[in-house]
């Protein structure tokens, strides 16, 4: 079993990787691979395959993290209400730009008819509605709804293909959160202990809400990773990420649903929320995504996933770069070595946004004395701080305060433990006595010292809880190694 003990003298990135699983790197020894190069988090994207071939890739998954001694969280990613147009006659249609094309109830009639995965579409349209369709290539404006459909003209034309995401932006759908399909892979991954769920397309905190208690109910601990890509979302931001556990800046649909030229801006002020209310945010697609056909990113992309690092993230994604890629082991070593270049320089530079102590997500307790931790670790030059945690709050509260220190994090719960790999900057040590500190530091120190990552002299911070308040986190403990 490899030693995390030992992961922090061979510096594992403080940002973390979550990297798609898909056919590129499903086998055992890929994602053996994939973890030795730096992935945190592997996510199961349930818009494609079925719930077999998932359950295939989180087995292989949990055995390879077994035999490496390493935790790894698991993300489901629920496609929640993704239009998508129907089958087309050839499988692909060309649009030109004033042409007029017709959606329609049911199959497809005559030519230039297109149906929908979404059935009540056409009685929701309105005329004015835009309609994006291929990523937003192709434009479309609604001019009139019928009894036959809504007819539509092309804005701007390109090619649609079969099966191709459908984009209203700014209409007010019925659209249910999750669907059918959606609860049954919740379910799924609520018995088989996933660590989190990404609920796209959010619209409202309740949309959380409703799947965190459905979890609850399972008796799962699985947290709610809410996708921003809706400008619904973006409305009632604050009380999203209250609601959440996570949060992913979901670029490829929110590159659609608003204006394109907005994406950075509202990335980063995404980031700077997330900062405050002390929750992890992640940042994804098209990240390294011409990775897919070459061994090395573009400048721009290398210097998008440094701004993102620079700006807080605490996680960033790989899509296509691992799933269906020619190169997913290339992708990760270029994620990882671009973090580690970013961070020498973040050290220096203050984080944009402190935590904001009015929040009530965390118990002022455990927040003051977490930033006291923070803060005497980097005051001390300690050489390591010891978190430990029983359900991942101190750790996650901890990772946002940015110690630069690097920082173990332990728990009695392996689930705990998975959490942590999506939070920045703590690295899971499996197998330590969390609940008594002598034993831990001795563990800790042990472990360190036959690592080379401490010596004697040097200063580790513990931060624990005393077990006198339930929610306080109220211990902190300075020890020099002798
Ligand atoms: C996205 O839209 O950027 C995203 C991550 O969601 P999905 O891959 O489910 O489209």
């Amino acid at each position: 079993m490899r030693d995390p003990a030992v992961l922090v003298a061979s510096r594992p990135s403080q940002t973390k990787i979550v990297a798609t699983v898909g056919p590129a790197c499903q086998s055992e020894e890929k994602l053996a691979e994939l973890i030795e190069a730096g992935v945190d988090v592997f996510r199961l994207n349930t818009a494609h395959g079925d719930e077999a071939q998932h359950q295939a890739r989180l087995d292989a998954i949990r055995r390879v993290s077994r035999a490496l001694g390493r935790p790894v969280a698991v993300l489901v990613d629920l496609a929640g209400p993704k239009m998508r147009l129907g089958e087309l006659p050839d499988g692909q249609l060309q649009l030109e730009r004033g042409q007029t094309v017709r959606f329609v109830r049911g199959r497809p009639r005559s030519p230039g008819d297109l149906s929908t995965t979404y059935e009540p579409l056409v009685d929701e349209l309105v005329p004015g509605n835009r309609v994006m369709l291929a990523d937003g290539t192709v434009s479309l404006v609604v001019e009139e709804v019928g009894r036959d459909g809504a007819r539509c003209r092309v804005v701007q034309g390109g090619v649609v293909r079969s099966r191709q995401g459908v984009n209203l932006p700014g209409a007010k759908l019925s659209a249910a959160a999750l669907g059918e399909a959606d609860w049954r892979f919740a379910a799924w991954a609520a018995r088989h202990e996933v660590d989190f769920l990404g609920l796209s397309f959010v619209r409202a905190p309740t949309e959380v809400r409703e799947l965190k208690a459905f979890l609850t109910g399972q008796g799962a601990c699985a947290q709610v990773v809410a996708k921003i890509e809706k400008p619904e979302a973006l409305e009632q931001l604050d009380e999203i990420v209250d609601a959440a556990d996570a949060i992913m800046v979901a670029r490829g649909d929110l590159g659609v649903e608003i204006d394109i030229a907005r994406v950075a801006v509202v990335q980063k002020d995404i980031i700077a929320l997330c900062a405050r209310r002390h929750k992890p945010v992640i940042i994804a697609t098209q990240m390294l995504d011409s990775m897919q056909h070459a061994r090395i990113p573009t400048r721009a992309e290398v210097t998008d996933v440094a701004n993102a690092i620079l700006d807080g993230a605490d996680a960033c994604m790989l899509s296509g770069e691992t799933a269906i890629g020619e190169y997913p082991r290339e992708a990760v070593e270029m994620m990882h070595r671009i973090a580690l270049a970013t961070e020498s320089v973040y050290r220096h530079q203050p984080p944009a946004a402190g935590p904001d102590f009015s929040t009530a997500a965390v118990h002022e307790i455990a927040e003051a004395v977490v930033h006291s931790a923070a803060r005497l670790a980097a005051e001390l030059r300690a050489k390591m701080v010891v978190v430990a945690s029983a359900s991942g709050t101190t750790a996650r509260v901890l990772s946002k305060n940015r110690t630069f220190v690097p920082t173990v994090g332990v728990s009695q719960s392996e689930a705990t433990l998975r959490r942590m790999c999506l939070y920045w900057g703590v690295i899971p040590l499996p197998g330590a006595p969390a609940q008594d500190g002598a034993a831990l530091l001795r563990f800790v120190t042990e472990r360190g010292v036959a690592s080379g990552a401490l010596a004697p002299g040097d200063r580790i911070v513990l931060v624990a809880g005393t077990g006198l308040a339930v929610t306080a986190h109220n211990m902190i403990v300075v020890h020099e190694v002798a």
